[in-house]
């Protein structure tokens, strides 16, 4: 019967759909949703794990309802789920709009980032998924449904998990464009870092902390994403002020990562760590996060760097994320510490390596970011959602059939 075969941008994952979809027109994606028995949507194909995957057919929205719609008066922008955050923040940044963050590259989709939960840092800074207003979608029967913030499964709408049908808009709530200046910090050692962790997480408006296996005992960089607060000086924590662009990962070309040095610029060239025209990351890679209590972070972070993960890590990063109140959200009521791997891309050594990592952070109680490579068990996944029998009863109304439903979701979710 055919069947086509991609990949995820990493290429740990293979999609074999019986069939690939663009629709180009809300009618036709109708059409196509209401004559499918399985059916979902695939973004721009940056999470690690199948999320994304179905038995049906694959629908990309990329080629859907171009365009923007700004509400000056509401301060809010409805964008087309298929849009890249690079594309949006640049038309935003252009009509003097921002958004309040950005995760650390510009490549993915809006509706994609938000259904997984995708986030940046900054201990005042929610989840991509919070400043949404309003999704749009073609659920099960084909009927385009808008659910706005207020209205009756809201919270289960804004971070969807591709669970309540085809994203077709969203509208993000949007402020005054403005600029951020980044400083990059060198070589801390961990434990001048731990020890001062508040006061650098509060330093700025967006903090980043990243470590490198091969050099145990160090936070190799420290970055500062400044808003509108003083400079910090980083040698109070033992770090050295660089004196040219660094790349997160060692050996890397710094030319893909966003401008450094204190030099001010827009906010969505600052925020994420990679510029638009530049493979972000390595490459080659996987990645797993788990989200812990943010007063947990420097004990949590010590756990993971007492593991000696040289074989399987090129970077960890430590961030903070906001709480935010949305049903599957992994920051949902707690105020979160974000620790990060990028691994090498080898199943066998991201499996072992797991294992000790979800051992490790055990006591911690950690949530598994949505759109990474994960082995914890459904329970270990369910217990952190209270409101995960709510979500089921709003996906229950919108696909009772569960057209949209994959395996992951039947082991996670359902
Ligand atoms: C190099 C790199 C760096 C990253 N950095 C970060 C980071 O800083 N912070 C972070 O939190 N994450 C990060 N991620 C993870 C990434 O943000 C998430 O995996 C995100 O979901 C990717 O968006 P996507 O458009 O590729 O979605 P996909 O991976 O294509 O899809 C994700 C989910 O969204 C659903 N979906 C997509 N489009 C729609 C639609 N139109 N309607 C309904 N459902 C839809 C899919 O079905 C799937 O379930 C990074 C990933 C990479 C590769």
């Amino acid at each position: 019967m055919g069947g086509v075969s991609i990949t995820n941008w990493a290429g740990n994952v293979t999609f074999t759909p019986p069939r690939l979809h663009a629709p180009r027109t809300v009618p036709e994606l109708q059409e196509l949703v209401a004559s499918s028995s399985r059916i979902r949507a695939l973004g721009t194909g940056h999470s690690f794990n199948r999320i994304a995957d179905t038995d049906g057919v694959l629908v990309t929205t990329r080629e859907l309802t171009p365009g923007m719609d700004i509400d000056r008066d509401a301060a809010a922008a409805t964008v087309p789920g298929g849009a890249r955050y690079g594309d949006v923040a640049a038309a935003l940044h252009e009509r003097g709009w921002a958004l309040p963050n950005l995760g650390s590259l510009p490549h993915i989709s809006v509706a994609g980032a938000c259904a997984t939960g995708t986030h940046g840092s900054g201990n005042g800074n929610r989840c991509q998924a919070a400043a949404v207003r309003a999704v749009e979608f073609v659920r099960a029967d084909g009927e385009l449904v808008t659910i706005t913030s207020g209205d009756d499964g809201f919270g289960g709408a804004a971070l969807n998990l591709g669970a309540l049908g085809i994203v077709t808009r969203i509208t993000l709530a949007i402020e005054p464009t403005y600029d951020i200046t980044q400083d990059v910090w060198l070589d801390a050692p961990v434990d001048r870092v731990l020890e001062n962790y508040a006061e650098i997480a509060a330093a700025a408006y967006s903090v980043s902390l990243f470590s490198d296996p091969g050099t145990p005992g160090r936070i190799d960089q420290i970055w500062l994403k400044r808003r509108d607060e003083p400079p910090a000086d980083g040698a109070r924590w033992g770090a050295t002020a660089a004196s040219e662009d660094a790349h997160p990962i060692a050996g890397q070309d710094a030319r893909a990562a966003t401008p450094q040095r204190g030099e001010r610029g827009p906010w969505h060239e600052r925020l994420p760590h990679f510029r638009a025209s530049f493979t972000p990351s390595t490459g080659d890679e996987q990645q797993s996060e788990f989200f812990v209590a943010r007063a947990d972070g420097p004990a949590a972070i010590e756990a993971v760097l007492s593991l000696d993960l040289r074989d399987a890590v090129q970077v960890n990063e430590f961030r903070t994320v906001a709480a935010d109140d949305l049903w599957l959200s992994p920051f949902h009521d707690r105020e979160s510490t974000a620790l990060h791997f990028t691994w090498h891309d080898d199943d066998a050594l991201v499996r072992g390596a797991l294992a000790r990592v979800h051992q490790a952070l055990a006591p911690f109680d950690p949530r598994p970011h949505w759109g990474k490579v994960f082995h914890l068990d459904r329970d270990e996944v369910q217990r952190h959602y209270p409101r995960l029998a709510d979500f089921r009863a709003l996906a229950a109304r919108h696909d009772p059939e569960r057209k949209f439903g994959n395996a992951f979701l039947e082991t996670y979710v359902y």
